[in-house]
């Protein structure tokens, strides 16, 4: 009887226990990607995600000369390369959101981002004449797919392809569907930003996710939502950039320009069921800016978004952004 009871307690007190997750984080796609498993520990599964993660970096990353993005790049004007179903298929979507956006959001921005070199140590302010040579070779309609034979072709030399705007987000739909297939019923995945949350917390209460404050250091938050089975994706001026001469020159560039966006917007949150979308939007409408951004969004069925501006004003645009709770006052509102 005794004993009984004692289970009994043991039992009451495991369920009320908070529920710390099973945590695993590696450097992939070039951040830090962390996976946290709420309920029983699955090794086996964290381990299945993480090996997901490796070859999509291993095809898709511009820094490694042997991925698929690198060979494309490398054919440019010669030949059609021959990808895998997976490259093929956030290749299209790129291209998709490029046309969508008109150029806001263009893969072929890769000889800017190389020139510019930010976020690696090359970083450098270029000339005039070096910003326009890039900019030319920039253009979305030289990407050529060929869905038969599943190959690319970039139709000048000196083009390139660039996925680091869309790739994390493909990763994090891939992770959260070997979560689903596995029986995960909880999880974050959270791929430096890119979140993707599946089912809720222990108690049934949604996960509630911070949006980082643009103006201040990693981890303060300007406000928080919650959501359900949904993937929260930002654009940021914060995440990349370098200072010269007093400007600060960040990583989303603007192929009309050449030059980093200076579309008024420092921040762009978007909330959706599919992370590549949401991934690829984000970048879309922090280059588009506000106005355009908004009406872009409008059109995007089962997409929400918060967006910021560099007077501090925060717009909400679709269902979903009800929930954003405003943590900072001072220095930001809601229009
Ligand atoms: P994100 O953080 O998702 O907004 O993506 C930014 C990354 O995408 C940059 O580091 C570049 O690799 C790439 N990128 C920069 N500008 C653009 C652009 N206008 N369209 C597509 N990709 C871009
Ligand atoms: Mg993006």
């Amino acid at each position: 009887m005794a004993l009984a009871l004692a289970a009994a307690i043991l039992q009451l007190t495991l369920a009320c226990a908070p529920a710390a997750p099973h945590m695993r984080a590696e450097l992939v796609l070039g951040t830090l990607c962390k996976l946290s498993l709420y309920g029983r520990d699955r090794p086996e599964t964290a381990a299945a995600v993480f090996e997901r993660l490796r070859i999509i970096e291993a095809r898709m990353s511009a820094n490694l000369d042997d991925s698929e993005v690198s060979r494309v790049s490398r054919s440019a004007g010669i030949a059609p390369q021959t990808v895998s179903e997976d490259t093929f298929y956030v290749i299209k979507t790129a291209k998709e959101f490029a046309e969508l956006t008109d150029g806001a959001f263009d893969p072929t921005i890769a000889p800017l981002v190389r020139l510019w070199g930010i976020g690696t140590e090359n970083a450098r302010l270029p000339s005039e004449e070096e910003i326009e040579a890039a900019r030319r070779l920039v253009d979305y309609r030289g990407l050529i797919l060929d869905p038969a034979a599943r190959s690319v072709f970039l139709e000048r030399a000196g083009m390139g392809l660039d996925l680091g705007a869309i790739a994390k987000g493909y990763a994090a739909d891939e992770a959260a569907s070997i979560l689903r297939a596995a029986g995960v019923e909880s999880a974050i995945i959270d791929l430096g930003g890119n979140v993707y949350t599946l089912g809720r917390k222990r108690g049934g209460k949604p996960f509630r996710i911070g949006i980082q404050d643009p103006a201040a250091e990693r981890g303060s938050y300007l406000g928080a939502l919650t959501i359900t089975d949904r993937s929260l994706v930002t654009s940021g001026p914060y995440e990349r950039f370098f200072i010269e001469g007093g400007r600060r020159y960040h990583h989303i560039l603007d192929r009309r320009t050449g030059y980093p966006s200076d579309s008024g917007l420092v921040s762009v949150t978007i909330i959706g069921a599919s992370s590549i979308r949401a991934d690829a939007l984000s970048t879309s409408v922090f280059v588009m800016g506000k106005e355009r951004g908004l009406a872009l969004l409008a059109g995007q069925a089962g997409v929400s978004a918060i967006l910021v501006d560099e007077s501090g004003a925060i717009s909400l645009s679709g269902p979903e952004s009800s929930s954003f709770e405003l943590l900072d006052m001072k220095k930001y509102h809601l229009e």
